[in-house]
């Protein structure tokens, strides 16, 4: 029965001057989402609304579903709308709209009426009068509250007539592309996905590097990491994948390096080669799923190290949550049962018995020195030979 949708967005209409910018940007991320959904859609803005029309058969579920992965969306109104033929005909058409989306009466409402065309002839109020009038003489078992009603029945007097009760939540945050680009470090954890997440929810646009360790880590584990960015992409809007190969890199520190020290000096190089392709992509920043205090590599002191070698800012959304928050989102994103594959990652196979939780920053590029012969023509190689994969 719903032939379209108001979509209410919180956050960006309280943008003053620049509002009209988050809006059009809304607009396109709506528009971009619906492009994979079945039907023909028109998505317009009106007097400071936005509205989605179906154009032709679809399928509300589906629809609804990307909607909700839509950043800047507060909330999907599915709306039916009807021509102005008078207020008799008005009358009939919020009965029977009643009758269809609440087959069980025993409920208040409250109508809420907004006159968007002026020249209707009746006022606001006399219209929630008259129609909740109409609505108990049609369903007398119902009854009004003004203060919290069961249903709240909006009824907008445009060009048509638009009539919606019902609000389904959508994921908050802003839209993609209001505010600049960033380098995800993505691995094939749980963590990384849904600190993606967090960061394009504030409307900033993201691309991913992966480092792969073949044949340390498998195939599998890489079309894992793939899948999970095309997890993040349904939200975050189409990435670019960079996919750099480590191993040289990898088994080079191993050798020259203190090995309670590799996956410290490792995640420094991982961090200077992410910095290398975001500058390249015009990325403001640096992304990971860190969280203090989580594993070794994640102490103070080892993010201290780790950071050391950055000039861009690196965003840790996660930082201060526990592993349960952060699988709670994973499971809400759809990320958490592709990131528990049991796919060995980087890592996993370098990690010392009893890596330090400790590092001093001085010791560790004293030791970084024994890499002076191969490294940076090993990270210009890594750079050089990445595969960089479009992921819708
Ligand atoms: P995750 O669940 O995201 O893998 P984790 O708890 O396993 O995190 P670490 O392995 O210590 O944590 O990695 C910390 C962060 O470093 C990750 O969240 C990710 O941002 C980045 N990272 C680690 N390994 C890789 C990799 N192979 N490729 C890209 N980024 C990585
Ligand atoms: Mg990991």
């Amino acid at each position: 029965m719903f032939k379209a949708f108001l979509i209410k967005y919180a956050e960006i209409g309280i943008k003053g001057k620049n509002r009209y910018l988050f809006e059009e940007a809304l607009v396109d991320q709506i528009r971009f989402a619906l492009k994979k959904v079945e039907g023909e859609f028109k998505v317009h803005r009106t007097q400071g609304r936005i509205y989605v029309d179906a154009l032709s058969e679809f399928d509300f579920d589906e629809t609804v579903q990307r909607l909700q992965k839509v950043f800047g969306i507060s909330g999907i109104c599915p709306v039916v709308y009807v021509e102005d033929e008078g207020f008799e005909k008005l009358g009939k058409d919020v009965v029977e709209f009643i009758d269809k989306v609440y087959p069980d009466k025993s409920k208040t409402f409250k109508v809420q009426a907004r006159r968007a065309r002026k020249n209707y002839p009746m006022d606001s109020m006399e219209i929630n009068c008259e129609l909740g009038g109409v609505i108990l003489d049609a369903y007398p078992e119902m009854k009004v509250d003004v203060h919290k009603p069961d249903i709240e029945l909006n009824v907008e007097i445009r060009e048509k007539i638009y009539i919606y009760s019902e609000i389904i939540p959508g994921p908050g945050g802003m839209p993609v592309g209001t505010n600049g680009k960033a380098m995800l470090l993505l691995s094939g954890g749980i963590d990384s996905p849904v600190a993606g997440y967090m960061i394009s929810k504030r409307g900033v646009k993201i691309d991913a590097v992966y480092f792969h360790a073949p044949p340390y880590t498998s195939d599998r584990a890489k079309e894992k990491v793939v899948d999970l960015a095309r997890y993040v992409s349904a939200y975050s809007g189409p990435m670019k994948l960079h996919i750099v190969n480590f191993t040289d890199i990898q088994l080079y520190i191993y050798e020259k390096c203190p090995h309670d020290e590799l996956t410290i000096i490792m995640r420094r190089f991982m961090m200077k080669i992410a910095e290398r392709i975001a500058g390249e992509s015009g990325c403001l920043g640096l992304i990971t799923g860190e969280s203090i205090g989580q594993v070794a590599s994640q102490t103070m002191q080892s993010l201290a190290a780790t950071n050391e070698v950055c000039t861009l800012p690196v965003y840790r959304p996660l930082i201060g949550f526990d592993k349960q928050e952060i699988v709670e989102i994973s499971e809400k994103i759809d990320t958490y049962e592709t990131s528990v594959l049991p796919y060995e990652d980087c890592c996993t196979i370098f990690v010392a018995k009893h890596p330090v939780t400790k590092p001093n920053v001085n010791v560790i590029k004293a030791h970084e020195r024994n890499l002076e012969e191969k490294i940076d023509e090993m990270v210009e190689v890594a750079l050089n030979t990445r595969e960089i994969l479009d992921i819708e």
